[in-house]
């Protein structure tokens, strides 16, 4: 053994950090997001201003820090990261902006889960550049002004339905990520297969952008498990066979879908008659989290028509019926 496990971990770890594109250019796919943040990025940079705030809202795995780093490299300023959930009070909020230089990018993740009074603490930052603070507790209490170098707050959040108008408003720049085209995703698969230094057949690259909901995080992801299966199997090249086998391994079915989005379907026909039903009636069902199940698993049926949303809740759509292998409508 030449390596010891800790350093296979770094090395790994090293590989996923060189996967994260660099540059505008080097981010695939998201043709309309990329073309207006360029635009953006270099009026902002000719005027030697900081760039607008900048919310990105879609799904997990879509590359949204990906995006904020990259705007970040474009606009050669420094990037803190952080989280919605990890500000927990203003003082921590003050703690980050304090380190900020003029220009740079704080990001928030999950910003639709910021603490109220953090968020309307926000407000003053994004639009005027101060927070005012209160000092001190009790009968010595005093507010202080605190004056905040120019900077640009990238948000991303997977539901911006769930942001306030005031937060929402004060974003000059809204972009939304849509799933990737499976041309995309062969390309960022191919991509990955490169730095891993895995030789891939196209025919490979397409199974696995085909069968990715739509994410490159899950292209990723599930390029790597394929790799360790072709590796076992002593396979020189990844392909559609190698590729399709370990899916089935992995219950990843001819569509993509997972075992939790096939067991939401199933329950939605075996409980509920195909719908309509409440969305945390089912995550109490197939015992998953409300938000995991509105932010990871409904969105991608969603948008491939397999379920649809109605007033009363959602339905399974007759392609849902379809993909079950039922006929529709449904027989009593
Ligand atoms: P999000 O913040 O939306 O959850 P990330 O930015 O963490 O998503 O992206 C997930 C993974 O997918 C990262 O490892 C990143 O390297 C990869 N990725 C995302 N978007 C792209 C892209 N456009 N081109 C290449 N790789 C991407």
């Amino acid at each position: 053994q030449l390596l010891s496990g800790d350093n296979v971990d770094a090395a790994e770890a090293s590989l996923e950090k060189s996967l994260r594109p660099q540059t505008l250019a080097q981010y695939i796919g998201q043709t309309r997001v990329k073309h207006e943040l360029g635009v953006y990025i270099e009026a902002a940079r000719k005027r030697e201003e900081s760039l607008d705030h900048v919310l990105l809202y879609g799904p997990p795995g879509l590359g949204k820090t990906t995006l904020a780093m990259v705007i970040a490299n474009e606009m050669h300023v420094q990037i803190r990261t952080t989280s919605g959930p990890a500000i927990e009070k203003p003082g921590d909020l003050v703690a980050l902006l304090n380190e900020l230089e003029p220009g740079d990018i704080l990001f928030i993740d999950e910003i639709h889960r910021l603490p109220k009074i953090v968020e309307e603490m926000l407000y003053s930052a994004m639009e005027d550049f101060y927070v005012d603070i209160v000092v001190g507790q009790g009968p010595t209490a005093h507010p202080v002004h605190f004056p905040l170098p120019p900077f640009t707050l990238i948000g991303a959040t997977t539901r911006a339905g769930m942001l306030s108008a005031p937060l929402r408003d004060r974003f000059g720049i809204v972009e939304h990520m849509a799933y990737y085209e499976v041309a995309d995703l062969e390309d960022i698969v191919e991509r990955t297969a490169d730095i891993f230094q895995t030789s891939i057949k196209p025919s490979g690259a397409h199974e696995i952008a085909r069968r990715s909901r739509g994410t490159p995080r899950i292209a990723n992801r599930l390029f790597k498990r394929i790799r360790d299966f072709a590796e076992v199997a002593e396979q020189a090249a990844i392909d559609e066979p190698i590729v399709d086998r370990s899916l089935t391994y992995l219950r990843v079915d001819n569509d993509g879908l997972d075992e939790t989005d096939n067991k939401l379907l199933r329950t939605m026909l075996d409980f509920y008659d195909g719908g309509p039903v409440g969305l945390s009636t089912l995550a109490a069902n197939i015992g998953e989290e409300t938000d995991t199940i509105a932010e990871m698993v409904e969105p991608y049926l969603l948008q491939i028509g397999y379920l649809k949303r109605t007033q009363r809740g959602r339905v399974v759509t007759a392609k849902g019926y379809q993909h079950l292998g039922l006929p529709y409508p449904p027989q009593n």
